[in-house]
């Protein structure tokens, strides 16, 4: 009987260190982040990392053929989970995204030499990487639109486009640029991925947008969403990943766990609010006694655990059947995932910050940083619609409409059948009457 909800023993206790280490070593850091420019931060950092590259948890996501842990998505998830209680804490076990993502990247489409020139050093934490797609003049939830063009002009690519959003773009030492190869091709065979170094004349990091998460508009910090301007930036040939035409099928590729991932540290964030919420029912007193003693409370509390819960079983499922089955095979749980847990990491916060109060939506508090944090889940790596259009899309492939136009369930239809069916027993009915 193959079903089973417990966690190894040993593998336990790795998650119990990275529990204690998460709480005593990153939790702090949120608390002074905003005084710390990058250098000091990487300074906190250094120590850290060695710590968690000594414990055997660096870069989890990937095989130990490339430095990686091997664990599988279900024990990775499990890791991710702690890990997501903070958003400091995936940067010192390098699997901070987009750098994890990027590194699969690599892993998947690289050639030796690109692995040996950007991702061993990636993955040692030497580097820091971006992935450059989206674009503001075109639809991020349908990059067959992208305009970005790589023209190959002998042994070389010459890129010209306008990016946003290449989070991490302004720290990068490099970035993963997706470009148009060959307008005319089939739309997902138009596109190819190039690693461009930051400092490749022509590559212009105009700003790290300011959004809802970051307001303030700051430059060159780790969690910035760069707008990158690409104007006649020659790379060699010997820096396209995979084949001319295939940039989608890599993205795919990275999307699959890169979105698995996003929704395994956002059981860890809505984890963290729910304790919040609990706390403060504990103690604050209003009409008629603590808030835990209000239904409306109660309620908050019982439907954001059974939300939680079902959202872990949901993700901890997606991440079994990529072990077992292949990424590709979960295409549907990851979709079901992705929209559902974003909803889920939403609505336990808000109910968090509304038990708080004023305080709730103070910065006294980290509920109302979460809150502007999870309103984002809804966007990256596809927007809610699109993934439950492709679920609906996927669902409804398995269904065909009925010869006669009624609904299969239409009773008078069931009724003759069952009778035709039954009709000796029924006419023994009739007789005896
Ligand atoms: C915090 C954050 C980090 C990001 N990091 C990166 C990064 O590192 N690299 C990168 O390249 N990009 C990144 N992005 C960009 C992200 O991938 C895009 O925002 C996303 O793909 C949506 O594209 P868009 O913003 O152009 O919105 P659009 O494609 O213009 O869509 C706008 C809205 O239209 C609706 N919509 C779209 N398609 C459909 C449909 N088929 N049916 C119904 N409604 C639909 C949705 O509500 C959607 O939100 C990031 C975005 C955010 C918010």
């Amino acid at each position: 009987m193959a079903w089973d909800f417990q966690t190894e023993p040993e593998f336990q206790e790795q998650l119990d260190w990275a529990t204690r280490f998460v709480r005593q070593e990153i939790w702090p850091i949120e608390a002074v982040v905003d005084e710390l420019d990058q250098p000091a931060l990487n300074r906190i950092y250094a120590p850290l990392q060695e710590q968690v590259k000594a414990r055997g948890l660096w870069a989890a996501h990937l095989d130990p053929e490339l430095g990686g842990q091997g664990f599988g998505q279900v024990k990775l998830g499990l890791l991710h989970e702690i890990l997501g209680s903070s958003p400091y804490a995936p940067n010192a076990f390098g699997c901070q995204a987009p750098d994890s993502g990027n590194s699969e990247i690599l892993a998947i489409a690289g050639t030796p030499e690109q692995k040996e020139r950007w991702l061993e050093p990636l993955l040692a934490g030497d580097l820091k990487s971006a992935f450059s797609m989206t674009e503001p003049e075109t639809s991020g939830s349908d990059p067959t639109q992208l305009r970005t063009r790589a023209v190959r002009h002998g042994d070389e690519y010459v890129i010209d486009g306008h990016k946003w959003f290449s989070s991490n773009g302004s720290i990068a030492d490099f970035l993963i640029v997706m470009a148009v190869t060959d307008p005319d091709a089939r739309p997902h065979q138009r596109a190819s991925m190039f690693i461009v170094d930051s400092d490749t004349p022509g590559v212009q990091i105009l700003r790290d947008v300011a959004t809802m998460e970051h307001p303030y508009q700051e430059f060159g910090k780790l969690g910035g969403h760069a707008e990158i301007l690409y104007e006649d930036v020659r790379v060699p040939a010997a820096n396209r990943l995979g084949a001319e035409g295939e940039g989608f099928l890599i993205a795919q590729k990275r999307l699959y766990p890169g979105r698995i991932h996003h929704c395994m540290r956002w059981l860890g964030v809505a984890r963290r609010a729910f304790d919040s919420l609990c706390e403060r029912a504990t103690y604050r007193q209003v009409r008629g006694g603590v808030l835990g003693e209000q239904q409306s409370v109660q309620n908050w509390i019982a439907d954001s655990a059974a939300q939680m819960s079902a959202a872990r079983l949901m993700t901890l499922h997606a991440a079994w059947k990529m072990d077992t089955q292949g990424a590709s095979a979960a295409r549907q749980e990851i979709s079901l995932i992705k929209f559902y847990g974003a909803g889920v990491l939403h609505d336990v916060i808000d109910r968090a910050l509304q038990a708080h109060g004023a305080l709730g939506y103070s910065t006294d508090l980290p509920l109302e940083a979460m809150y502007r944090y999870a309103r984002a889940a809804r966007f990256y790596d596809g927007p809610d619609e699109v993934h439950r259009q492709s679920v609906a899309r996927q669902i409804l492939s398995n269904y065909e409409p009925p010869p006669d136009g009624l609904p299969s369930e239409y009773l008078p239809t069931r009724r003759e059948a069952a009778r035709t069916k039954f009709a000796e027993v029924l006419e023994q009915l009739t007789a005896n009457d």
